[in-house]
């Protein structure tokens, strides 16, 4: 009898020490889920604060909210800019005469590209990515997989006449000049229309892009880092042929809200006139490689984007880029 109490006392010992175990752990189990989240929170406002970048956030495409957090990605984004001020632009003093040579070229090479399919180089290290031939064509393609020569810099840039969202200089307000008027007549249009737009973000540098990734690469290693930001020299906006518009009913910030605005509509149904098309259009994601982006604009000329428009396709579509 003894030995059946003292085994008894035993067992309740034991079976105490395990259950005082087990809620031990799920004590650590809980803290550890807090950590965790407080670290996921951490990461998210870490990609606040870095990026700028409507293609950068692009990639969360898992993401469904991403509304907000791009929302408040940009609004972050004209003080983390402004970092970068001591890489203004090369050569702001293009002008007319510049717009005129660069006009000129544009059938130069629109005609120049058409070759440029054959005529690219692939990388030997990164098998899928190709370095395009023609950076400075109006109708260059850059994507996930196919990227600008390193350090590319636009051969001339300037800042478009009209409303950005933000008052403090950046190099981000500027341009290829032949982009830059057209998307002064772009905002002239809408403004006729009683739209009111306003530009956000335009060309990125290579070195921008080069920092922004890096800092991403440091706080989460390379693979995340490639989820929310852009490879440097995969982004349009270092072409300086792209920039991103919004308007007011959407506090200025980039959302595929922006779509269904007034201000969204008459841009998708306007911009080709001008020489713009919606660069990533929704449900394409798995052609263009990013979401549905509203607010990016593209010049690629009156006619390429009025075809591009009526045909419904994507750039890489249309361009028979698709592999
Ligand atoms: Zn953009």
């Amino acid at each position: 009898m003894r030995n059946i109490s003292l085994i008894a006392a035993l067992i309740t010992i034991i079976f105490l020490a395990l259950t005082g175990c087990q809620s031990e752990s799920s004590e650590s189990l809980d803290g550890g889920e807090l950590n965790k989240s407080t670290n996921e929170k951490q990461d998210k406002e870490d990609i606040n604060v870095i990026s700028d970048n409507d293609e950068d956030s692009q990639e969360e495409d898992e993401e469904e909210e991403s509304d907000s957090s791009q929302d408040e990605e940009d609004q972050t984004s004209s003080n983390e800019d402004s970092d970068n001020n001591e890489h203004t632009t090369e050569d702001q003093s293009n002008d007319d005469q510049s717009n005129n040579n660069e006009s000129n070229d544009e059938q130069a090479n629109n005609d120049q590209s058409n070759n440029e399919s054959q005529n690219e180089n692939n990388q030997g290290d990164d098998s899928d990515v190709t370095v395009v031939s023609n950076p400075s064509a109006i109708d260059v393609v850059v994507n996930k997989r196919r990227k600008l020569p390193d350090g590319y810099t636009p051969p001339n840039l300037t800042e478009p006449n009209v409303r950005f969202s933000f008052d403090e200089q950046n190099m981000k307000r500027n341009m290829r000049p032949v982009a830059a008027n057209a998307l002064e007549e772009l905002f002239a249009g809408a403004n006729k229309a009683g739209v009111d737009l306003f530009a956000v973000s335009g060309y990125r540098s290579y070195d921008r892009q080069v920092a922004v990734f890096n800092s991403h690469v440091e706080s989460k290693g390379r693979e995340e880092a490639e989820k929310v930001s852009a490879i440097p020299g995969h982004s349009e906006h270092q072409t300086g042929l792209a920039m991103d518009v919004t308007s007011q009913a959407v506090g200025f910030y980039l959302t595929t809200d922006f779509e269904s605005t007034t201000e969204g509509q008459w841009v998708a149904e306007n911009a080709h006139k001008y020489g713009f098309i919606i660069r990533y259009p929704k449900g394409k994601s798995e052609i263009t490689g990013y979401s549905f982006e509203p607010w990016h604009l593209r010049y690629i000329g009156k006619d390429l984007a009025t075809k591009i428009h009526e045909s419904g396709l994507t750039v890489e579509e249309y361009l028979g880029l698709v592999e």
